[in-house]
């Protein structure tokens, strides 16, 4: 018979590998199943100077390289490939991964975190990873030496501004208000850079070029101007959305998308728990989604020792007899 473990993960980003560190470390049987590209937005991140413990800027990959190490040290067990069907209707849990693998668990946590999002404008599907990305420490080397623009005003937007200022002649931040949105730290290191350049008060109408891409129509909201912008990149920045696309109809979502959460972690359905940018719209810290993996996996091990649902708990406390 295939093995049920205590707790299957899905996603191997903080929130994910935090969790299984916790759980292993209460004595359960733990699969973390990763994703093709495990390890989360952090893999995709340069300097990380706000992990606690870390005296020197750490690279996002070799943090997420530590914590993976660190929980497959303690007995956690991996597999590395994308979950595209679950059934929570049934125990145990079942979930099912594009390789057509199968696995079943008494509980489960989900740690999927969250995916870049797009401005969704047809011009933006035509050019998608041939002149328009959404990673600069991916692709931002493709643009070495020439003019390339960032969409957004947000932390996202000055990480990737910063980084391919070092890479890029110029880099243009094209921004639909004339503030940023940005922790000031990051606001003040790319306003110093002097090729670092600001276009405030702009919406992005239309990418263009015929077969290659050439540069980016904008109008400004205030006084209805158009402008085109010519560069040979353009990096959209503009945040992220949960990546719960298979989680529709077995756990309640909100009208975004995010897992709906009570007491931190709990879903709709009891053994179920969230952790990470898929419950979190407000924070999404590489530290808070760790914070989160660790009151999931505790929760799902109060589960598995026949706690009944800590709402229930709760609801007793408060004068809730039913
Ligand atoms: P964000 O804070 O939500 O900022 C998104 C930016 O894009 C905002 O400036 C927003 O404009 C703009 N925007 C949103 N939709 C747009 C649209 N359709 N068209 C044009 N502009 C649009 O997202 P984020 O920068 O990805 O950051 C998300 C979270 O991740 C934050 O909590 C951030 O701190 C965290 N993060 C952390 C790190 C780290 O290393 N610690 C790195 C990156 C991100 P408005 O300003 O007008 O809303």
């Amino acid at each position: 018979m295939a093995k049920v473990y205590d707790i299957l993960i899905v996603g191997a980003g903080p929130a994910g590998l935090t969790a299984a560190i916790y759980g292993v470390r209460a004595g359960r049987s733990v699969l973390a199943v990763g994703g093709k590209a495990p390890g989360g937005q952090l893999m995709l991140t340069t300097d990380v100077e706000d992990f606690p413990g870390f005296i020197e800027p750490i690279q996002g990959p070799e943090l997420m390289q530590k914590m993976r190490k660190q929980a497959e040290r303690l007995g956690a067990e991996f597999f590395d490939d994308d979950v595209i069907r679950v059934n929570f209707k049934q125990q145990p849990f079942e979930i099912e991964t594009e390789q057509k693998k199968k696995f079943s668990a008494k509980t489960i946590v989900i740690a999927v975190g969250s995916a870049y999002k797009w401005l969704n404008i047809p011009s933006e599907l035509k050019f998608k990873g041939n002149g328009i990305s959404t990673c600069a420490t991916c692709d931002g080397y493709f643009f070495k030496g020439k003019d390339v623009a960032v969409i957004g005003g947000g932390d996202s937007a000055m990480r990737e501004a910063l980084f391919l200022s070092n890479i890029c002649k110029t880099v243009t931040v094209i921004h639909r208000r004339d503030v940023l949105k940005a922790q000031a730290v990051l606001q003040e290191r790319a306003k110093a850079r002097k090729n670092i350049k600001w276009i405030w008060n702009s919406d992005v109408q239309e990418f263009l070029g015929e077969n290659k891409f050439s540069g980016v129509k904008i109008k400004n909201n205030k006084t209805e101007k158009g402008t085109t912008i010519k560069v040979s990149g353009a990096f959209v920045a503009i945040g992220h959305e949960p990546a719960t696309g298979f989680l529709k109809g077995q756990l309640g979502l909100d009208a975004k998308g995010y897992v709906v959460v009570k007491n931190q972690t709990e879903t709709s359905v009891p053994g179920i728990f969230a952790a990470g940018d898929i419950r979190d719209f407000r924070y999404q810290q590489a530290i808070t989604a760790a914070g989160f993996g660790c009151m999931a996996a505790m929760d799902a091990d109060s589960y598995l020792q026949g706690y009944r649902a800590l709402s229930e708990k709760a609801g007793k406390k408060n004068g809730n007899k039913k």
